[in-house]
């Protein structure tokens, strides 16, 4: 079973290649973020390391329970790692990472199918490593493999392209995205407005609704951004919108649009059970009499207008300063 159902068209190609003993020694699976990449090139490595001849891998031979344990003398997986004293991941991946991964390489091989190494994100080679990779990938070793993964192959050196083949790999569907992220155990969400904000990519949504939900991505705290913005409390537009950099501007958009439409309800006095905010309707209550209707209508017409319109604003740290600004001169 490949990883993903969007993938079948690339594990034939690959597939045909090894059939006909034409599969290169270095491979670029390339495509937007949140895709399955690197789960297809670990699919790809275990289905090369396995000793039977199907698609994938067995799961049962020897080779597969070595994988499977983390201790297969032919495999490698080269990765970001962790600084051991702040525990933070690193930015990059090592020269000493890679001098490794060449020993690896040099040693002869343990078993009878092929070594493979992995290399994911292959964008965080710094100019050292991605140099001392080329010098490998220069000199095919017998039957090594080295898969590469990227989410912006153009950033990797022009000579390590050319001497990999390039696999790209793409999104599914919209409406397959959306089946496959609905049928995600334990996903509750609108997976179709998820979708919109992660560009289409599956995983990149159904990791999108785990921030949401764990409240790394703080819907209630640009709710009470915009009400501080909007009656002149601290702090300011810039600082506000400085502190809006990590959210998606679909989403940013998204959620003022609900408060907008909870002015509009407030200033007409809809009951409480319609708000799309029910926790800030107590709150609301104590600045009707402040509110504006034509001032929030503007606003509103403001925020749609751009909903529709903004995918991916050039600019963005401007947008969200006029996002922040559109809100001060509301009242
Ligand atoms: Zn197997």
């Amino acid at each position: 079973m490949i990883p993903y159902s969007w993938q079948q068209k690339q594990a034939a190609v690959l597939h045909d290649l090894q059939q006909q003993e034409r599969l290169p020694h270095a491979l670029i699976f390339s495509g937007s973020k949140g895709i399955g990449k690197a789960d297809f090139a670990t699919w790809f490595a275990e289905h090369l390391m396995c000793t039977e001849t199907g698609m994938g891998a067995c799961g049962q031979c020897q080779n597969c329970a070595l994988i499977k344990n983390e201790s297969h003398p032919d495999f490698r997986n080269v990765t970001i790692l962790k600084d051991a004293k702040t525990g933070k991941s690193k930015q990059e991946i090592g020269i000493d990472q890679i001098r490794d991964l060449i020993r690896f390489v040099n040693l002869s091989q343990a078993g009878v199918s092929y070594k493979v190494v992995v290399i994911s994100p292959a964008d965080a080679l710094n100019v050292s490593s991605a140099n001392s990779l080329l010098k490998l990938l220069e000199e095919p070793q017998g039957r090594t493999i080295i898969l590469l993964v990227s989410d912006q192959v153009e950033k990797l050196p022009a000579t390590i392209r050319s001497r990999c083949q390039i696999i790209n790999m793409s999104a599914p569907s919209t409406e397959e995205a959306i089946d496959w992220v609905n049928s995600q155990e334990g996903f509750v969400g609108d997976a179709e407005t998820l979708l919109k904000l992660a560009q289409g990519a599956p995983l990149a949504a159904l990791a999108l609704a785990e921030e949401l939900s764990d409240g790394t991505i703080d819907y209630n705290g640009v709710i009470t951004d915009c009400l501080n913005l909007m009656f002149n409390r601290r702090p300011g537009v810039f600082e506000t919108s400085q502190s809006w950099q990590g959210c998606p501007i679909k989403a940013l958009i998204e959620w003022q649009l609900s408060l907008s439409r909870d002015l509009i309800r407030l200033i007409n006095g809809v009951p409480k059970r319609y708000y799309e905010n029910q926790d800030k309707y107590e709150a609301l209550q104590k600045v009707r009499d402040r509110l504006n209707l034509s001032k929030v209508l503007v606003l509103y017409d403001y925020l749609t207008d751009i909903y529709a319109k903004t995918d991916a604003p050039l600019r963005p740290e401007t947008f969200r300063e006029q996002l922040a600004l559109r809100w001060k001169q509301s009242l």
